[in-house]
């Protein structure tokens, strides 16, 4: 049997996506991506090494998510807090989905978490030596969260909402928890209605906010397209 083909045919299956809606995980990217993610141009195919990638990243999750499960499969019915895993959200104004991977409900306020699984060279652009980081590092991941914490105030009858980013360097599996200001929850919302308006008029006249990082293109799966045009 062929198990290389046969675990990358798996990953791959998983890896297919919800097509009409933007994804809350894309938030920050170029406004000019976003638009070929709601064309029906055929995005050019991860690699099977960065399926695989994804999928360590995917498999730290559930293992953290199942931990919770069971600590609250072990909890009295009349405990003061419940946790939601993969919490589905939908933000039709903006036309924008996402699953948020922790939900606490506590009595008096809401966590929201977001877990990271990252490269130690991520870390170090995030936590390493003063010197060596970028302040912008992880924009993208506040502006995920602060979307998943829009997706979820409105059913929340204002109790107030507190939103966290879960560090995994899976280099060292050094992990690092980090409260984010709930400003990124208005940043979030500046972000998508600016996008909604620029695809409302017309991509070419607006501010097509591209490349937002000198990364992106590199690593943008409609690159082909967007170089012809
Ligand atoms: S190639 Fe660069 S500019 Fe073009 S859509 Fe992708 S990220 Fe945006």
């Amino acid at each position: 049997m062929d198990i290389l083909e046969t675990y990358d045919n798996y990953i791959r299956d998983k890896a297919k996506q919800d097509n009409g809606w933007l994804r809350a995980s894309s938030a920050g990217r170029c406004f000019k991506l976003q638009q070929y993610n709601l064309s029906d141009k055929t995005p050019e195919p991860f690699t099977d090494r960065t399926l695989r990638l994804f999928r360590l990243g995917d498999l730290v999750h559930q293992d953290i998510q199942a931990s919770i499960d069971l600590v609250q499969s072990m909890k009295s019915s009349i405990a003061q807090s419940h946790v939601s895993i993969e919490k589905e959200i939908t933000i039709s104004e903006f036309g924008v989905k996402g699953h948020i991977d922790m939900v606490v409900f506590c009595k008096e306020v809401t966590e929201i978490y977001d877990i990271k699984t990252c490269s130690s060279y991520k870390w170090s652009k995030t936590f390493g030596h003063k010197k060596n980081r970028d302040e912008n590092s992880d924009v993208n991941y506040k502006l995920q969260l602060g979307t998943y914490g829009l997706g979820l105030t409105a059913s929340l009858m204002s109790k107030p909402i507190e939103l966290y980013l879960l560090w995994y360097n899976k280099n060292n599996s050094h992990v690092k928890k980090v409260s984010v200001s709930n400003e990124w929850m208005t940043k979030a919302g500046n972000y998508w209605q600016a996008l909604q308006e620029t695809l409302k008029d017309d991509l070419e006249k607006g501010d097509l906010n591209c490349p937002v990082s000198d990364w992106e293109c590199k690593y943008c799966q409609y690159s082909k397209y967007c170089e012809g045009e």
